[in-house]
């Protein structure tokens, strides 16, 4: 038996890492990680070590599936298609583009979703095109935008290993980007000081040196009276603000309305600790501020990035090694879809979609009229869904039913549409509701680029053939395209072809080939004329606004508070054996092994104080829904803090959570809501949400 190995990168978190993919007999039975990759250095997590079983051709979708009487029949690819382009057609016949729209995928690679948002503004002449990156970090792109210019990780994921101090902010590193975890874990054990933000305590949390557990949403208020703490002592970078910011003297007097007493009461945190992490950042040599989706996911998430910003720029640790604000982004490729243009606001590189100059360039450069209204959300398209003015979506490779809020009224978006398209490797929640199932090729199965959050451009090599008639997302695309009569817009041959039409069309990626990317274990944006190696930091001398804006904001509370009917907070988290809604993790017998399905954990306290014990049954409510799942106590949290792993269709936490949004970018604040809890009868086991996902159950051969 020949086998041969065939390099690429790991299909999950934005991470990243280098893993070789072990290729017998046509299928993919083991990975090894790479010793020389930059990143991963020869490791890899157990979601990585994993890849063979979240791409097995066991359960994949292999042929194009049409629902008829509420089950799935196998359709040839070209009835799909025909039946795709008819009733698109018609949808902007009668209700003009607005109706319909494209949701890309952050798993996909850049030439993916270069082609899904090309398909929606040339073919469908719609800016509604948009990806996860609005439920995660979509106020990272637009927050950092504003006081940065760019919004993406100014420095490279090797630079905890030069920073002696690291912050990190709402994110859980050794369970949702294990690497970068890792690099944390050493960076402290050779002496670097550790600062965790968190209302949980996490692993990083019960080995740093300062744990800043705060009540839940009082981020602003933590950050701005840390900056208070730095003015009052002087402690900020006069050099670097007077240099390279704007703004000092209006966030120093907003500040100063956070005296110590009042953030102490806010977020819960003694003043003492409060001064000695202001100390320590402010005064360290070099300090690495990550966070994670513990600081986006709020309704004031674009603010809360904001405060981050502020912080880092009043202190110059930005611009240089071992420093810089640095979002930590939860897909393989996030950060690609993002540069892209999977986003209803921006074309490929950030350009803007309301500028009319922007959008002459990409008419000219496709030959065609674009879309010219500003485009809705993937939020926005669900809304409007419900009020019968959104009729047709493309789904690429998510699972909103699983990751977005208010499951019910996801749910009644997904029904309300006359077209319903999901192209798809397995049979998720989402796809079980379409009227057409494609299928998809998985990451080994065809070439292209993925952009970790470190702005790392990787190539992926087809290692094996797509199984049964599953194609790339940009190929499918290209058909429907085609049979809409717009063909010649997409008429791509490669993936290749494809990332060069985009690297001439954007400045950040000019300077990028594939054969560049070939030589190199990829390349960090922007490259160009003026970087052409790539750039390893940003805003070392100059940031691309001129000067980084210092804006002051506000503390505002959470949506939900707990009252007399629903007295808990409640959380979402994710699990290191775990990647977004499970579609492919979950394939997997060993890490299923290592997590039971969706459970609650609370603290000890609030499980005496209920007469609840560990294990037991119960029914967790908000003002949205309801499940039922088991209890798991945990020292993790505080007393009145609940959390939830949002994987598992069994238990899913969007049955709770809340959908009310950050009015910048639309981001659901589904980090906290109220919940009530109460025990099931006894003897009566929870009842599972959801039913099978094997193929088999739903597909009439
Ligand atoms: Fe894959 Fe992320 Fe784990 Fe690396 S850290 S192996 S990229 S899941």
């Amino acid at each position: 038996m020949s086998q041969t190995q065939v390099n690429s990168i790991c299909p999950f978190c934005g991470v990243g890492c280098g893993m070789g993919l072990v290729v017998n007999d046509g299928c993919i039975n083991a990975v090894k990680p790479l010793s020389k990759h930059p990143i991963s250095q020869g490791k890899l997590c157990a979601k990585g070590w994993n890849t063979p079983f979240g791409i097995s051709k066991h359960n994949r979708i292999t042929q194009p599936l049409m629902k008829k009487e509420g089950v799935f029949e196998v359709i040839g690819w070209q009835e799909a298609l025909t039946y795709i382009a008819q009733n698109l057609q018609k949808c902007i016949r009668e209700s003009g583009s607005q109706s319909v729209g494209v949701i890309s995928s952050a798993r996909a690679t850049n030439e993916d979703n270069y082609a899904a948002q090309k398909f929606a503004r040339a073919v469908l002449k719609t800016n509604n095109i948009d990806h996860c990156a609005r439920i995660c970090h979509s106020p990272s792109v637009v927050g950092l935008k504003q006081t940065l210019g760019s919004g993406a990780m100014t420095n490279s994921i090797d630079d905890v290993a030069k920073a002696d101090v690291i912050l990190i902010i709402g994110a859980d590193s050794t369970e949702n980007h294990a690497i970068i975890g890792g690099h944390i874990m050493q960076a402290k054990l050779r002496g670097a000081k550790l600062i965790v933000v968190d209302p949980r305590q996490t692993r990083l949390a019960q080995i740093a040196d300062l744990h800043l557990q705060l009540n839940i949403g009082s981020n602003i208020a933590l950050l701005n009276g840390l900056l208070n703490i730095i003015f009052q002592h002087n402690w900020q970078n006069d050099d670097f603000l007077a240099r390279r910011c704007e703004g000092t003297d209006a966030l120093k007097k907003h500040v100063a309305d956070y005296p110590l007493d009042k953030v102490a009461e806010l977020t819960g945190i003694e003043g003492q600790k409060l001064v000695e992490a202001a100390k320590l950042y402010s005064q360290a040599n070099a300090a690495f501020l990550a966070y994670g989706i513990g600081i986006t996911q709020f309704i004031s998430g674009t603010n809360n990035v904001i405060a981050v910003s502020n912080l880092a720029l009043v202190c110059g640790q930005i611009g240089r090694e071992g420093t810089g604000v640095n979002p930590l982004r939860g897909q393989n490729n996030v950060q690609g879809a993002c540069d892209m243009g999977s986003l209803p606001n921006v074309y490929p590189d950030y350009q803007s979609a309301a500028d009319k100059k922007v959008r002459e360039k990409f008419s000219h450069a496709w030959n065609t009229t674009v879309a010219q209204a500003p485009g809705l959300t993937s939020l926005g398209m669900s809304n409007q869904a419900r009020n019968g003015k959104f009729r047709g979506l493309i789904i690429c490779g998510e699972d909103p039913i699983v990751t977005d809020p208010d499951r019910n009224k996801v749910e009644a978006s997904m029904r309300a549409m006359d077209l319903l398209v999901v192209v798809e490797l397995f049979m998720t929640e989402t796809a079980k509701m379409a009227d057409i199932v494609l299928p998809a090729a998985s990451f080994a199965e065809k070439d292209g680029t993925f952009t970790n959050c470190e702005r790392r451009v990787q190539l992926i090599h087809k290692a094996i053939e797509p199984p049964g008639e599953a194609k790339a997302d940009w190929q499918i695309l290209s058909e429907i395209a085609k049979k809409m009569g717009l063909g010649g817009l997409m008429n791509w041959q490669t993936s290749e072809q494809i990332f060069d039409e985009m690297a001439q069309l954007t400045s950040s990626f000019s300077g990028m080939t594939y054969s560049l990317l070939a030589k190199k274990n990829g390349i960090q944006w922007p490259c160009n004329a003026e970087h052409p190696k790539g750039s390893r930091w940003l805003h070392t001398t100059t940031f691309p606004i001129g000067k980084g804006k210092l804006i002051p904001v506000d503390h505002v509370p959470t949506n939900e508070q707990p009252d007399a009917y629903y007295p808990f907070w409640f959380t979402t988290t994710r699990l290191h054996y775990h990647y977004g809604c499970g579609s492919m993790t979950r394939q997997s017998p060993l890490l299923e092994r290592e997590t039971p399905n969706g459970l609650l954990y609370i603290h000890p306290q609030d499980a005496l104080d209920l007469g609840l014990k560990n294990h037991q049954a119960v029914t967790v409510s908000s003002r949205r829904g309801y499940l039922e799942t088991r209890i798991v106590l945990s020292n993790e949290l505080v007393p009145g803090l609940l959390s939830m792993p949002y994987h598992f269709k069994e238990a899913p936490s969007n049955m709770l959570t809340n959908d009310a949004m950050d009015p910048t970018t639309e981001m659901p604040e589904l980090k906290v809501c109220a919940v009530n809890i109460v025990p099931l009868p006894k003897n009566q086991s929870p009842c599972p949400s959801s039913i099978s996902t094997d193929i088999e159950d739903w597909v009439i051969q």
